[in-house]
Formats: C-alpha cells, sequence, structure tokens
C-alpha cells in the first residue's frame, strides 16, 4: 500500500469557493486589520457561538497568552500537563507559573477532586483544556474557583463547535481560546478566537493584539503586540464555516466507525460516552492497556507505521518533562497522566477519512490480538 494516512489532514472548502471569496480583496486592497472580512467572519463566529465578546487572532496560542494577559495576573495557574505545550508556553509567557493538576481517567480531562490542594494564596487562575473535545466538569471547576476567588481560562483548541448543556463550551468561564489552525475542526489556515466573559475588556484585547494602541487613536496604553487575523486567513473561515456542518458529519461517520469496530476488544479504552455533550469527533484517541492483551501502544503505532498510516502519541512527553519545566523545577505528581501518555495513540480522524480505510486501518490494529 503506497497510501500515506496521516493522523489528520485539513478539511478544505471547494477550491473555487476560495478564490471567489479571496477575489475581493483584488478590488478592496485591504488585506489585513480588520478589513470586510475579518468582519465578516467575526460577526459568523459571533452568531455561532451566540456571543458579542469575541476577537481573533494569527493563531490561537497569540489568543490565549493575550487572553492571560489582559486579566493582569501575577503567581500561580492550575493546569494540565496532558496538553500541547502552547497551553504552558501561553502561562510561562505571562510570567505565571504553571502548577500541574492530574486528569481523570474517564475523559483525560482535569480532574477536579485534586484542584483544591493544590491552591496557594499565589493561585490567580485555573486554565484547564477539554482535551481532544471531551469537555472538563465546567460547573464543579467554576464552584472551585468561585469559591477560592480565581479566573477559569479555558483552552479549547479542540473543541470549536461543540456545545455542554446546549450552550457553546466558551459561555463557561471567564475566558475561552478556541484554535483554527489548519489541523484544528475548523481553520483559517493559522488563526485563532478569544471569547471572554466581561465587557469591560474589549478596548484592552484589542490593543494588545495590535501593538498596544487604542484602535483609530493616537493612545497607546497597554504593552502589545502583532497578533492580527489577515483577510486571506479570514476568507478561509468564511468558506469553512459554511461547510463546518458538513465536515462534522463526516467526521463523526469515522468515529463511530472506529467504535463500532474496537469496542469490544479488551485492552483498548476509547471515549465513547459525553454525557451532555454535542460533540466535535475532532480526535480520536485510544489508550492501549498491555495488561489485558500484551498488545502496547508501540506495538500497534509501529504496526501501524509499517503500513504507511501515521498515527500519533497525543501528548507524549507530557509538558512537565519538556525541558522549558523540569529547568524550573515545577513539581508534578500527575499518575494518571503518565499513565495515560505512555499508553494513548491518536488514529487518523478527519473530515475526507474514508470509511473504508477506517475499517482498514482498524483491520490492521486488529490482527495484533
Ligand atoms: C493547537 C493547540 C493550541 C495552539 O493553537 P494554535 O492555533 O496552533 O496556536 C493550544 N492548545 C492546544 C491543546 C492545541 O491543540
Amino acid at each position: 500500500m503506497d497510501k500515506k494516512i496521516y493522523v489528520t489532514q485539513p478539511s478544505l472548502p471547494p477550491k473555487e469557493e476560495y478564490f471567489e471569496e479571496i477575489g475581493d480583496i483584488w478590488e478592496s486592497r485591504i488585506m489585513t486589520h480588520q478589513g470586510p472580512k475579518y468582519t465578516q467572519l467575526e460577526n459568523g463566529l459571533k452568531d455561532y457561538l451566540q456571543t458579542s465578546n469575541i476577537f481573533l487572532f494569527s493563531s490561537g496560542h497569540q489568543a490565549l497568552e493575550i487572553g492571560i494577559s489582559a486579566l493582569e495576573m501575577t503567581g500561580e495557574v492550575i493546569t494540565t500537563s496532558f496538553t500541547f505545550i502552547s497551553t504552558i508556553q501561553a502561562i510561562l509567557r505571562n510570567g505565571l507559573r504553571p502548577v500541574f493538576c492530574d486528569i481523570n481517567f474517564d475523559d483525560y480531562t482535569m480532574d477536579v477532586t485534586k484542584i483544591e490542594v493544590l491552591i496557594t494564596e499565589k493561585t490567580c487562575a485555573i486554565l484547564p483544556v477539554h482535551v481532544y473535545g471531551n469537555v472538563c466538569n465546567v460547573e464543579e471547576i467554576q464552584s472551585i474557583a468561585d469559591r477560592h476567588g480565581l479566573k477559569v481560562i479555558y483552552d479549547a483548541a479542540h473543541s470549536f463547535g461543540e456545545l455542554y448543556k446546549n450552550r457553546p463550551v466558551s459561555d463557561y468561564g471567564d475566558m475561552t481560546m478556541y484554535s483554527f489552525h489548519a489541523t484544528k475542526v475548523f481553520n483559517t489556515v493559522e488563526g485563532g478566537g478569544l471569547v471572554y466573559k466581561d465587557s469591560e475588556l474589549k478596548q484592552k484585547v484589542e490593543g494588545i493584539r495590535q501593538f498596544g494602541q487604542i484602535l483609530f487613536t493616537d493612545e497607546v496604553p497597554y504593552i502589545g503586540t502583532n497578533a492580527k487575523l489577515t483577510e486571506v486567513h479570514a476568507a478561509m473561515g468564511i468558506c469553512n464555516l459554511k461547510h463546518f456542518d458538513e465536515y462534522i458529519l463526516l467526521r463523526k461517520a469515522v468515529v463511530e466507525t472506529y467504535i463500532e469496530e474496537l469496542k469490544d476488544i479488551p485492552g483498548i479504552k476509547i471515549v465513547s460516552n459525553h454525557p451532555n455533550t454535542k460533540f466535535n469527533y475532532s480526535y480520536f484517541p485510544v489508550v492501549f492497556e498491555e495488561k489485558y492483551s500484551g498488545v502496547t501502544r508501540e506495538m500497534v503505532f509501529k504496526k501501524l507505521g509499517e503500513e504507511s498510516i501515521y498515527a500519533r502519541k497525543y501528548f507524549y512527553p507530557l509538558c512537565c518533562d519538556f525541558e522549558v519545566c523540569t529547568s524550573r523545577n515545577i513539581i508534578a505528581d500527575v499518575p494518571v497522566s503518565r499513565h495515560v501518555s505512555e499508553r494513548v495513540l491518536c488514529l487518523p480522524c478527519y473530515s475526507d477519512l474514508a470509511v473504508d480505510d477506517v475499517r482498514r486501518i482498524c483491520g490492521i490494529i486488529k490482527s495484533l490480538y
């Protein structure tokens, strides 16, 4: 088999649609600076996410880093080690110290029973991740934050399009970051969004995104950066948003096929129950528990690789094990995160993946059992 299958592949609109959308730019000659495409996309997302408080950025990482900076906090942020390093860098680049809370074994989100023991007088915020689109225990996290006067900031890089109890996930917490990177369920090639609760932050977040200026004035009150989303990127978002529901349905078929094929195999753990959630099928993580079958993650990874199928070990290594953390003596008592990180494999999952290919991938995995 020559065909290579990667863990993901970007969802793209028909070429003609995108060309037509960017064609307007040749007329307007506006390429960035919250132009008409930016505004159209922002309005579309306001509608879709049922909020008037959203800004778009050049990446999800910038959205998160700038969102945190707008809160002007000092001290410690309780977060998870079972995430992409971006989450941790956004904390560190704001001069804050991450404190790692373990995850639960049911859905790999922050274990809410382990948060309070980590709270000190220095704690300023909790930053959980809706990892793989699995929604955190948002109610319990909010009540812990309320009890201790902490901010709650969600990394929802994996959760665009999801509802929890019929509300967009970004309705929960003080701020939520979405990533619109090419590999995410909804993409603007590179890009990201920040949804925030406190309308008073509007001017500040917008300003930090653009050199610390107050837009359309001569005032520069903030320390800022440049993290604008361009018109070319916004145009991709406009097209992809139109097709988003189709993309999710295609992903759903992929994920349901995996579940059907793999659910009854001892030693294969999948998360298939998402109570109260409209799920976005963003990833298909499998945890291989070798004690039930003798089949390890490494065996599956290697076997699939031999067939040109490139699954990924998201998230291995854990963030706490990267030099940027170990050199800062950041303590991480995270046994469940370690257990999962050493056994998890994300199987290929994207809207254009054929169901027949999913069955073939499952056949290869099953041949090891
Ligand atoms: C992708 C991702 C980010 C960063 O988003 P970018 O848009 O690539 O900057 C942050 N956190 C998590 C969990 C991610 O998967």
